[in-house]
């Protein structure tokens, strides 16, 4: 018999799971919270970009999606650092100069996945739908017409979570005992901003250039800036909350246009040229907030299960998030693929395999925004990537930097955390021991030449 599986969320997560499980054979209830976007036209709409890299292009290939959503991606294979002053430096994300991560939009990469899975026979999807309560253990999904108040009852052989960082279905299974339960906010926020397109330049129709994620590292905060196709760039700024002693670009002091631009012509001047909407966007674009979650069991019952930003919400910094649950997707079909007969071990196999790698990359995102505002400045820190870089075209096999393995291969998160943790370590002893021969060397020469001249 046809197996029924019932999707709270048609974001990315939940889209590309019922494409994949529809082509499984499961007949596939797909259910969103928001009016349908195909009405709304909303690819036109503002420009907001994701960065997709290796493990994210994996999983559209799986669903033969890849061309068709990187059709209009843009490579960006490094960084691009703008000091204070306008200098730019660029710093190539890998020594492989093949790899880069992509910039694509959010809204148009939605739209395919919704209208790959609407397209096949077995899906039904509809919009409008909040999902409520749950039943777990009886595969029972309550949902609210959001237009018309009604309330229906879906029965599944799968309930799946799709529905985010606010999930409604991870909140019912946080009514269960033993379920763990941890939310941390970031101190800082994002607010997004636009470079518009220019007409004549080097790069036009880009303000800059456009193969690049740029970042404008400034200590405790910074910018960053990814292109779009139209020849726009949008820009996030990640700035604390709060202002404190040290610091006074808080979005709670910098709270509107005038102070904005103030702010802006000190820190961010070569880019405040470029926002001929500076005030309309400072103004209306809202102050986001991030956090992380951490939960478990992703599952409840034989029958409801988690993935994507409900399982295990990131902080954006390595661009990881729906790479992240692109990758849920695959493990959970191929688990279900194992155990046909038995829905309640495939989703515990799933939730075991994917779990310590949510925890890593989480980890390892929120290290990357002290490496991004902070670090990638220094010299010392250029210097490091240099050596690490030599050492990943001397020695692949031995040693590959940590984002090389985040993002431009697929070995579990957890693996790379680790192998990263040992390469660091590895590498700060041989520094170690290289700075202890030079100060050896020199104090020998001094007293050599000290003799000498006695
Ligand atoms: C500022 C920022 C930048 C980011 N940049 C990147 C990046 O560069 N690369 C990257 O890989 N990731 C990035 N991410 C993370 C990425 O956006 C998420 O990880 C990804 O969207 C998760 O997909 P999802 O399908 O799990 O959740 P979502 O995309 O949030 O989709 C959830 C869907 O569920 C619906 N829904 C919610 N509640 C209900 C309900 N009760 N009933 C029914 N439907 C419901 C929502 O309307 C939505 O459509 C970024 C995130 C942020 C905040």
């Amino acid at each position: 018999m046809t197996k029924r599986v019932v999707i709270a969320g048609a974001g990315l997560a939940g889209s590309l799971l019922a494409v994949y499980l529809a082509r499984a054979g499961w007949h596939v209830d797909l259910r969103e919270r928001r009016g349908d976007p195909r009405s709304k036209n909303f690819v036109q709409g503002r420009s907001i970009n994701l960065a997709i890299s290796a493990r994210g292009i994996k999983a559209l290939r799986r669903a033969g999606l890849e061309s068709q959503v990187l059709c209009d991606a843009i490579r960006m294979p490094g960084r691009m650092m703008h000091s204070r002053s306008g200098a730019l430096t660029f710093q190539q994300y890998s020594s492989n100069t093949e790899h880069a991560i992509l910039s694509i939009s959010r809204s148009a990469l939605n739209l395919v996945l919704l209208n790959a899975a609407a397209a096949e026979p077995n899906v039904r999807v509809s919009f409008d739908q909040r999902c409520g309560e749950l039943d777990a253990v009886r595969g029972i999904a309550t949902f609210v017409n959001t237009v018309s108040g009604s309330e229906e009852q879906v029965e599944a052989d799968l309930i799946v979570g799709a529905d985010g960082a606010y999930s409604a279905v991870r909140n019912a299974m946080q009514r269960r005992e033993g379920f763990d339960f941890e939310q941390s906010w970031l101190g800082h926020g994002y607010k997004e901003m636009t470079i518009a397109p220019v007409a004549t330049g080097p790069h036009a129709p880009f303000a800059m250039e456009p193969n690049a994620l740029h970042i404008w590292p400034r200590g405790s905060s910074m910018m960053i800036a990814l292109p779009n196709p139209d020849g726009s760039f949008t820009c996030t700024l990640f700035w604390p909350h709060r202002s404190s002693d040290g610091s006074a670009d808080g979005f709670d002091k910098i709270a509107d246009p005038i102070t904005g631009r103030r702010h802006f012509e000190r820190e961010y001047a070569d880019a405040l040229e470029l926002m001929p909407t500076f005030d309309a966007d400072f103004a209306a674009n809202p102050v986001g907030w991030m956090l992380t979650i951490r939960c478990r069991p992703w599952s409840s019952g034989a029958r409801a299960v988690l993935v994507g930003d409900a399982a295990h919400a990131i902080v954006p910094f390595f661009g990881q998030g729906a790479n992240a649950s692109f990758e849920d997707c695959e493990a959970l079909l191929d688990s279900l693929e194992r155990h046909t007969t038995d829905v309640g071990a495939a989703i515990r196999e799933y939730e075991r395999a994917r779990k310590p790698n949510a925890d890593a990359i989480a980890e390892m995102a929120l290290q990357n925004f002290i490496e991004m505002r902070d670090r990638t400045a220094s010299r010392a820190f250029l210097a490091r990537k240099s050596v690490e870089h030599l050492l990943h075209r001397i020695v692949p096999k031995l040693f590959t930097p940590r984002y090389d393995m985040v993002s431009f291969d697929t070995i579990p998160y957890a693996e790379a955390l680790a192998k990263s943790q040992r390469q660091d370590a590895w590498l700060t002893t041989v520094a170690v021991a290289a700075l202890g021969v030079v100060v050896a060397g020199s104090v020998l020469i001094v007293r050599a030449l000290m003799s000498g001249g006695a």
